[in-house]
């Protein structure tokens, strides 16, 4: 099949981007990024965009770059620069571990990270690492600038905060302490499927306990989140079995697991019991 017809823009400025944005979004115009999600949909027609504003030849949506204490991903950067360590600290060599999950190299190559927040699968790989590690997005439309906290981002299966006419410009991470410990772990029933489930563990060690905990499950509910039941579960813990298998069953009970045709719920939420515990004991190794 093909894609229904559509009318080609192709902005060079992020100005532009979003002038067009407010013209044709109210007729179904979408950005098209790495098309990587948009375009099998089109070809489908299960999306049938009137216009395609392709954000692919504006410079200025390609910065990748440290700035204030975060670091700063343009919309046109692809999830293939993630596969070395970006920028010193955790934070670079947690990016280039997970990144090895999306999908497979070609789509690594032309996927985005902002098309894949704004794309928003529950089982995003970039979208746990936005939630775990309270990430902004920086919305941008012909009404001005807005930022989004990542709690406020999410909103449920593929679907986010932005408008219609809101171009995701950038995302800001925080660089990590040098000492956080961190780990994450995916089931997925082949090499470069989505996730079945994944989780995302991080935390700082102070006298011997650990301090700053952070554990975010995806994959198991329409969106990514904390799980502050297990933070609370290692919070103040001797890092090790005990600790971590205490938040692994927080995190499984916390959780409302989404069912399909072929996964169960309870099926769900043995793998949140497992991808947790597996991600600390990472964290723990890391
Ligand atoms: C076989 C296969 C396997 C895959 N496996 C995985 C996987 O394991 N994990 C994973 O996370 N992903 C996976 N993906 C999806 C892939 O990561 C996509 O690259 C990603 O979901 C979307 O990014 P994109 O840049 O290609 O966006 P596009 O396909 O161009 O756009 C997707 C949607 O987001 C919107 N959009 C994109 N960028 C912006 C922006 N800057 N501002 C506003 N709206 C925007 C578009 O309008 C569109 O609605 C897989 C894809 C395929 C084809």
């Amino acid at each position: 099949m093909k894609p229904a017809a559509f009318r080609y823009h192709a902005p060079k400025t992020i100005d532009e981007a979003v002038a067009l944005l407010a013209e044709v979004a109210p007729q179904d115009g979408r950005v098209l990024a790495g098309g990587q999600s948009l375009v099998p949909t089109m070809a489908f027609r299960l999306a049938k965009p009137a216009h395609l504003v392709d954000i692919n030849g504006v410079e200025a949506l390609k910065r990748l770059a440290v700035s204030g204490g975060k670091l700063v991903i343009g919309a046109c950067v692809r999830h293939a620069a993630f596969h070395r360590p970006i920028c010193e600290g955790p934070l670079g060599k947690l990016l280039s571990d997970v990144v090895r999950h999306i999908a497979h190299y070609p789509i690594r190559n032309r996927g985005t990270f902002c098309g894949s927040l704004a794309y928003a699968d529950p089982a995003s790989e970039w979208c746990l690492v936005m939630t775990a590690l309270d990430g902004e997005a920086v919305a941008r439309s012909a009404r001005g600038e807005r930022t989004i906290a990542a709690r406020d981002f999410f909103k449920g299966v593929m679907t986010t905060a932005l408008r219609d006419d809101e171009l995701l410009a950038e995302v800001r991470l925080p660089l990590l302490p040098a000492d956080t410990r961190w780990g994450f772990y995916e089931f997925s029933r082949r090499a470069g499927d989505f996730a079945m489930a994944a989780a995302l563990g991080a935390y700082r060690v102070e006298d011997g306990k650990i301090v700053e905990p952070r554990l975010a499950v995806g994959g198991a509910e329409p969106s990514p989140r904390r799980i502050a039941e297990a933070e609370r579960a290692l919070a103040g813990a001797v890092p090790g079995d005990k600790a971590f298998r205490a938040a692994a069953s927080a995190a499984a009970a916390a959780v409302d697991p989404m069912e399909d045709a072929t996964t169960s719920a309870e099926f769900r939420r043995n793998l949140v019991l497992a991808v947790t515990r597996r991600a600390l004991e990472r964290a723990e190794k890391s």
